[in-house]
This record gives structure tokens, C-alpha cells and sequence, in this order.
């Protein structure tokens, strides 16, 4: 085989992948949008869902933090990217969270995936919902690549059932359960009650839970579901998060005692040789925070909007998830039928995702509506007038929706 030759066969082996792909209506390619305050199309697809991307306050912190800062870290943690914007904010968010203290990450994909292989120890069994979000997965294959003998169990979604046969049949050895507190895709909530009820039972069993989807949004306080199941942080041994949904920022943090948190920023490869995140944005994610804290209105009118949306599409004969929450779905089953909807919303003006595998299970697409405290009462209901006319359209509606 000549150099060509290689290269070649190379890139027909890529091709041939992309290609299947396109054929059953899975190429993903992205959308180029415009700057915010010059939409073409209401965004019900973000993860804005409290509004603060471009809350004054929080874009002044950016900037100031820019004439203070520079616009970059310049280095890891550990070797000079350490500002007293990074400590400020760990403080803060350890403080908003109830835990004795947190780790930053430059995002929440590099947390869970490089959190969770420097916890893990040979022999420890890992038990994760069925739906949990890419990142916790791809944590859980790199500590099963990197231990010996770990088994890793996924049982089914939200099926405590399920979960405590597992931690039945491992009751002798270490397990961690690990779960998205609210589900990215779905939109529905893990019963950490039951799960620390789980936990309590067993002899040596330890709780890592992905807040994404519930800081800022579920709680009297916006601290995230735990809050919502009133359980003390101090039975979850370890709560991840992100910056980049409801606080609007970007970035990620770990919370957990003093001792987890010093374990992790001398053992995790993803904190020690990654580039600290720039202290500007620090500074905007601790404004962020202050945001959150003082408004609660914002969560009141999510509440509102979430029911409204719910209501209407009802009304008009959808059929809905029975739970009420900021992440909606509709299920269309087939990947084309999926895209479809999504083309026909975007002629009307509305940005809505078609989600398809393998973000979600085979013959599982589903349009997935997120919303936001800044969305009207009029937009949510043109987006539901919308539906209702692309539904009344749709030939192949013997499919129920
Ligand atoms: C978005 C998300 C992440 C990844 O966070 P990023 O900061 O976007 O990398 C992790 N877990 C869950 C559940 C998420 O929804």
C-alpha cells in the first residue's frame, strides 16, 4: 500500500461513516446563529433558562474582570492560572451549594470525565441511570480503562428498583452511583430521596450527582435538586455542576468536602494539565451567582412559563410527558419525522431541536422544547399555535404525538 493508498482508504472510511449517517437521517451540522439581540428566530432549544447570558450586571463583571485580568489564564491551576477570582468564586459557589468546598473546571464535560477515573479504584462497581449524560459515560469507560476489574451497571432509567437489586448484589464491594439530577434529554428528575435512602442501606456506597440541569432552576433557593428533595448535601458525596446553563456563563465546579476537593485537584488529570479558565469568566460566573440570588422572580416566571407551555400543549392534544419541567419533549419516533418538525418550526420562526441517536435511544427522536424566564407569554404561545398547525399537517400522524 503506497502513502496515497493509505490516506485514501483513511478518508473512504470516514466518509462511508458520515455517509451512513446521512442516509438515516442522523449528519449533524451546525446552525450559525445570530448575535442575540438581533434574533431571527425565538430560541426554545438554549439552556439560557433564566435569561442572565446578557444580564447587564453579569456582562460588566466580564468586562471589568477583562481589564483586570486579560482575557486568559496563561497557565494550569496549579502552575500560575490561580486568581483570587478562581477562590472567590469556589468560595461562592461551595457557600450557594452547602458543601465545605469546590473545584473549578473548564467545563462540565472535563469534570465528569476526568473527575470520576480519579475516583474510582480497582474493584469498585459503578452503577449509572440508563439515561445518564455523555460526559458521566465517557468518565466511567476511562475509569473502567484505567482499574482493574470494575463493573459498570447501568440500571434502568430512574428505576430504584432496579438500582437497589444491584446494590443488593454488590453489597460487599465499593459502588458509586452515579446520576444527572435532572435528565438533559428527558427533563425529568432523579429521586435523590430514594437514592440516598439506597445509599444509606449500603455498607460502602457513594453518591455522584450532575446538577447541569437543576442549579439555579430547582429549589426555594435555585441551589439544584437537592434542595428541591430537601436532602442535606452532606449525604451526596460528590455534586457536579455547570456555569453554562442557568447561570448563563460557562464552566464547570465540583463540590464536596475539603478533603474531596484537595484529593481531586492533586489526582485529576483534567484539572492538573488543563489551562485554568480565564479569571474574567470567574468573575462573571460569581456575578452570575449574585444574579441567582437576588431574583427569585426569575424562577417564578420559569415556573409560570413551564406551566403555560404544558397547558396549552395539552390543550391542543399533545401528548406530554406527565411531569411539568424547563426541559419538554415530544416524541416523534422517527429521526426524519423529527426533522421535519424542526425545518417546519424554523419557517415559522422558532428555533426548536430534533433530537436523534444516538443522543437518545433508537426510534426515540423527540423535538425537545427548553424555556427561559425571558421568553413572553406571546411567544410561548405562537410556538404552541405552531405546533399545533405543523401537527395538523402531518400526514404520518397516525404515529399518536
Ligand atoms: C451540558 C452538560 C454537561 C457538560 O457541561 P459543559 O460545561 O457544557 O461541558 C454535563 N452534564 C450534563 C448533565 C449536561 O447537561
Amino acid at each position: 500500500m503506497t502513502k496515497d493508498d493509505k490516506k485514501n482508504t483513511f478518508s473512504i472510511t470516514l466518509h462511508k461513516k458520515l455517509s451512513d449517517r446521512e442516509t438515516a437521517g442522523l449528519l449533524r451540522r451546525e446552525t450559525v446563529f445570530p448575535p442575540t439581540h438581533a434574533p431571527d428566530r425565538i430560541n426554545f432549544a438554549g439552556n439560557d433558562y433564566l435569561g442572565l447570558s446578557h444580564h447587564h450586571d453579569i456582562i460588566n463583571a466580564f468586562k471589568n474582570g477583562i481589564d483586570r485580568y486579560g482575557v486568559s489564564s496563561c497557565a494550569s491551576r496549579l502552575i500560575t492560572g490561580t486568581t483570587e477570582a478562581h477562590t472567590i468564586l469556589e468560595r461562592e459557589i461551595a457557600v450557594f451549594k452547602q458543601t465545605e468546598s469546590a473545584v473549578l473546571f473548564a467545563s462540565g464535560f472535563q469534570a465528569n470525565s476526568s473527575v470520576i477515573p480519579a475516583l474510582c479504584r480497582s474493584g469498585d462497581v459503578i452503577l449509572s441511570d440508563y439515561l445518564n449524560h455523555a460526559s458521566l459515560i465517557d468518565g466511567i469507560r476511562l475509569a473502567t480503562a484505567l482499574h482493574r476489574n470494575i463493573q459498570f451497571k447501568r440500571y434502568r432509567h430512574i428505576d430504584m428498583q432496579h438500582l437497589k437489586e444491584l446494590l443488593h448484589e454488590y453489597a460487599d464491594r465499593r459502588v458509586i452511583i452515579i446520576t444527572d439530577s435532572v435528565f438533559s434529554m428527558e427533563g425529568d428528575y432523579a429521586p435523590l430521596d430514594t437514592i440516598v435512602a439506597c445509599k444509606e442501606q449500603h455498607r460502602n456506597a457513594i453518591v455522584y450527582i450532575d446538577e447541569a440541569h437543576a442549579t439555579g432552576i430547582l429549589g426555594a433557593h435555585g441551589r439544584g435538586a437537592i434542595e428541591h428533595f430537601g436532602i442535606s448535601p452532606q449525604h451526596i458525596d460528590i455534586i457536579m455542576g455547570t456555569f453554562s446553563k442557568a447561570l448563563g456563563c460557562f464552566g464547570a465546579y465540583v463540590c464536596g468536602t475539603n478533603t474531596v476537593t484537595e484529593y481531586i485537584r492533586n489526582f485529576t488529570r483534567g484539572y492538573i494539565y488543563s489551562t485554568a479558565f480565564p479569571p474574567a469568566q470567574a468573575c462573571a460566573c460569581s456575578a452570575a451567582l449574585h444574579v441567582l440570588q437576588n431574583n427569585s422572580s426569575l424562577r417564578i416566571r420559569l415556573r409560570t412559563n413551564i406551566h403555560r407551555l404544558h397547558s396549552q400543549l395539552r390543550h391542543l392534544g399533545f401528548t406530554l410527558p406527565s411531569f411539568e419541567s424547563h426541559i419538554t419533549t415530544i416524541l416523534l419516533g422517527d429521526n426524519n419525522r423529527a426533522l421535519a418538525y424542526q425545518k417546519k418550526l424554523a419557517e415559522r420562526g422558532f428555533h426548536v431541536s430534533a433530537i436523534r441517536p444516538p443522543t437518545v435511544p433508537p426510534n426515540t427522536a423527540r423535538l425537545r422544547i427548553t424555556l427561559s424566564a425571558a421568553h413572553t407569554a406571546d411567544e410561548i404561545d405562537a410556538l404552541c399555535t405552531a405546533l399545533h398547525e405543523i401537527k395538523q399537517d402531518d400526514k404520518s400522524n397516525d404515529t399518536q404525538i
